[in-house]
């Protein structure tokens, strides 16, 4: 690893042989599907105001930005295929940060395509420039998930917190994606109960006018979630599942659309397939060696003894751990995603 960069103020860590297993923010993260879910980058120009991972310029908790050496995610790409015995119908470029800002996602995607059927990718669109789309294109992206939660101008700047940011302008890549490319193209707004209620309804008319859904169901409306280290928009309550579905109900009923993504699997063409052998169960207490700084405040990123994954040790600084083996008890193991204390 090294730091090549910074980011207001946080340094940017490369990502270049530790194993791509075991953290939510880099690397690889199989959830017992035969989706792969490959995270580039921690990096994000934007800063959305309900954002989960609490990316980019504004970040409070965020001590280190990350991005992945590409032949090196690429090989832990095939590694985890074959360990789930080559079951594997999509590769999702997704993450803590906007993948479109990785400055090696068009060979990405072509290097993924040559391991796995199909390649997706999510965006909130910033990035996005129409030679962009035309690579991706040609590099062979079947589907691309755009994040767009409002059309209008005022409102995107306020969501995405950037004055810059021109939603117009990602409207128009919008369009020319699913209009001019063999890349379909799937909206995914963020529903903010009484922020941007119209906005989606607006959204799935400009949506279904454009042409978006090709061959995959054209809008998966995301539910606001509030997270602990996430964002939290003000003066705004986290809507409960039964007032999302509901409000589903609603618009599915006016636009007559599938809308609801429990009913949606079947056309992705997901299904449950072997997982990724866990290393560690919660409970553990493993030896583990600290080699550089966390993602968040107060945390350091750890490798086991055989370099089979990595492990995120919450609680301490890196200052005080620096290169130093240190016993810990592994407090979280799901999906592969390991987080640990110190043993005491
Ligand atoms: S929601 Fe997505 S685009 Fe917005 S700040 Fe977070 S990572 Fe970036």
């Amino acid at each position: 690893m090294s730091i090549v960069g910074r980011f207001h103020g946080r340094p940017i860590i490369l990502v270049e042989t530790l194993p791509l297993v075991g953290h939510i923010a880099f690397g690889i993260i199989d959830r017992g599907t035969n989706v792969l879910q490959v995270r580039p980058t921690t990096l994000c120009p934007l800063s959305c105001v309900f954002c989960s991972v609490d990316a980019g310029p504004r970040s409070r908790f965020r001590a280190s930005e990350f991005v992945v050496e590409r032949s090196h995610l690429v090989k832990w790409v095939k590694h985890v295929v074959r360990a789930k015995d080559g079951e594997v119908v999509e590769a999702l470029i997704d993450g803590v940060g906007d993948p479109a800002s990785y400055s090696d996602i068009v060979e990405l995607v072509a290097e993924l395509k040559r391991i796995v059927p199909r390649v997706a990718m999510e965006t909130h669109g910033a990035p996005l420039s129409v030679e962009l789309v035309k690579k991706l294109e040609s590099a062979g992206l079947d589907r691309l998930n755009l994040s767009i939660d409002t059309l209008d101008p005022e409102k995107a700047r306020y969501l995405q917190g950037a004055e810059w940011f021109d939603v117009t302008r990602v409207a128009k890549i919008a369009e020319y994606v699913a209009r001019e490319t063999s890349i379909d193209l799937h909206i995914t707004p963020v529903w903010i109960p009484g922020v941007n209620d119209e906005d989606i309804e607006r959204i799935i008319e400009w949506g279904l006018a454009i042409g978006a859904g090709k061959r995959f169901p054209p809008f998966g409306i995301q539910k606001y979630e509030v997270h602990r280290f996430g964002r939290k928009v003000p003066g705004v309550r986290e809507p409960s599942w039964r007032e999302f579905w509901r409000f589903i109900e609603r618009l599915e009923a006016r636009y007559g659309v599938v809308l609801d993504y429990r009913r949606m699997i079947d056309r992705f063409g997901f299904r449950r397939v072997r997982r990724y052998p866990r290393r560690f169960r919660a409970g553990d207490e493993v030896l583990v060696e600290v080699v550089c700084p966390g993602w968040l405040k107060n945390e350091v990123i750890a490798v086991d003894r055989e370099w089979s994954c990595v492990v995120t040790v919450v609680g301490v600084r890196y200052e005080e751990l620096r290169r130093r083996s240190v016993k810990v008890r592994i407090i979280r193991d799901k999906d592969c995603i390991y987080v640990a204390k110190p043993a005491r």
